[in-house]
C-alpha cells in the first residue's frame, strides 16, 4: 500500500500541464535531495513536452507557408495570363467589331440568297468570337463590381430554377441547405454568373460520366461573409488539373464544347469582390466549389474638408 506520497507539477512557461506523482510504500519521509530530483525530472517533462509542441507548431508553420507561397504563385500565373490574354483580347476585337459590321451590311444589301446563307455563318462564328473575347477581357479586367445588396440564397433559387429543366433531363437530383446568412454587398449580375458556371459545370461533369447524380447547395454565414458551396458526386477533378483549374481556357471538354473561361472568370469576379473561389475533391467523391464572400460595406463618400 502507498504510505508517503509526492506530486510536483510539470510546467512549461508559466503554464501547468499536468503532474508528476510518486508514491513510495514506506513511512520515510522523501529527502530534500529526492525531491528535488524530482522537481527536475518533471522540468525535464514540461520542456520535452512543450519542445513537442513546439514542434508540431514550426511544422504547421511550414505547411502553410507552402500552401500560401503555392497560392501566391498560381494567382501571379493567373495574373500574367491575364495580361497576355487582355492584349490579345483588345487586338482581335477591332478587327471582329469590322467583320461584324462588313458581313451585318452585306446581309442588309439584297445579296442573293447563296451568299446569305455563307454570311449568317460567319455572323454566328464571329457572335461566338465575340463572346470568348468578351470573358477575356471580363477575366483580365473585371470590371469593377456595380455593388447592391444581395441575399445569395436568393441567387441559389433562381439559377437553380433557370437550370431547372436540365438537371431533369440529366437525372439530377437537387439537394439545399440553406442556413441563415446576411446580405452581401455584390454585384447581383456577377453573383449570378459565377452561380450559374459552378451549378451548370456540376451537372455537365455528373451527366457525362454517370448520366445522373447528386448535387448539394449549401448557404451559410460565415464570421465576416458567407459561404457558398456547390458540390456533385460526379468524377471530381484530378490531382494534376487542380491547380489548372482557373486557368483562361484550361478545359476538359471536347472542341467546340467547352471554352474553358467560365471557373477563370468566376474566379476574377469573386477575387474582384475580396472573396475567394476554391475547389476541393469530397471524401465521398465528386467536387466540391467554395464560394467565401465577405459582407462587404457600402462604400461612404470621403468625408468633406471644410
Ligand atoms: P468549361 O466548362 O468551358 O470547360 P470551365 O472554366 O467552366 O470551362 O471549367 C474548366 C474545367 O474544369 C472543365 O473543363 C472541367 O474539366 C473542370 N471542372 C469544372 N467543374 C467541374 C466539376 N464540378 N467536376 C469536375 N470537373 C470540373
Amino acid at each position: 500500500a502507498i504510505r508517503g506520497f509526492v506530486c510536483v507539477p510539470i510546467r512549461a512557461r508559466d503554464r501547468i500541464l499536468g503532474t508528476l506523482a510518486l508514491g513510495r510504500q514506506t513511512d520515510r519521509r522523501f529527502a530534500d535531495e529526492e525531491l528535488l530530483l524530482l522537481a527536475c525530472t518533471a522540468d525535464q517533462i514540461g520542456l520535452a513536452l512543450d519542445n513537442a509542441r513546439l514542434y508540431a507548431e514550426s511544422r504547421q508553420q511550414l505547411e502553410d507557408l507552402r500552401v500560401a507561397q503555392q497560392a501566391l504563385v498560381r494567382a501571379e500565373r493567373l495574373s500574367a495570363v491575364g495580361e497576355l490574354a487582355a492584349g490579345v483580347a483588345h487586338e482581335i476585337n477591332n478587327p471582329l467589331m469590322i467583320i461584324q459590321a462588313q458581313s451585318y451590311l452585306l446581309l442588309e444589301s439584297g445579296v442573293p440568297e447563296q451568299i446569305r446563307g455563307g454570311l449568317r455563318t460567319i455572323d454566328a462564328a464571329t457572335r461566338r468570337v465575340a463572346g470568348i473575347v468578351r470573358d477575356l477581357i471580363v477575366f483580365a479586367e473585371p470590371s469593377p463590381p456595380q455593388r447592391s445588396l444581395c441575399v445569395l440564397s436568393d441567387y441559389v433559387a433562381r439559377v437553380l430554377a433557370l437550370q431547372d429543366h436540365h438537371l431533369r433531363t440529366d437525372n439530377i437530383e437537387v439537394r439545399t441547405e440553406i442556413q441563415h446568412a446576411p446580405p452581401v454587398w455584390a454585384d447581383a449580375s456577377q453573383v449570378h454568373e459565377v452561380l450559374f458556371n459552378l451549378i451548370r459545370n456540376a451537372r455537365q461533369a455528373m451527366a457525362s460520366t454517370k448520366g445522373c447524380g447528386v448535387l448539394t447547395i449549401r448557404v451559410a454565414g460565415t464570421p465576416g461573409g458567407v459561404r457558398v458551396e456547390v458540390e456533385d458526386d460526379g468524377p471530381g477533378v484530378s490531382p494534376e488539373n487542380l491547380p489548372r483549374l482557373f486557368t483562361p481556357f484550361f478545359t476538359t471538354r471536347g472542341p467546340g464544347e467547352g471554352r474553358g473561361l467560365g471557373l477563370s472568370v468566376s474566379y476574377a469576379m469573386i477575387g474582384e469582390h475580396g472573396g475567394r473561389l476554391y475547389c476541393e475533391n469530397r471524401a465521398e467523391g465528386g467536387a466540391r466549389f467554395v464560394v467565401e464572400l465577405p459582407v462587404g460595406q457600402p462604400q461612404r463618400p470621403a468625408p468633406r474638408l471644410e
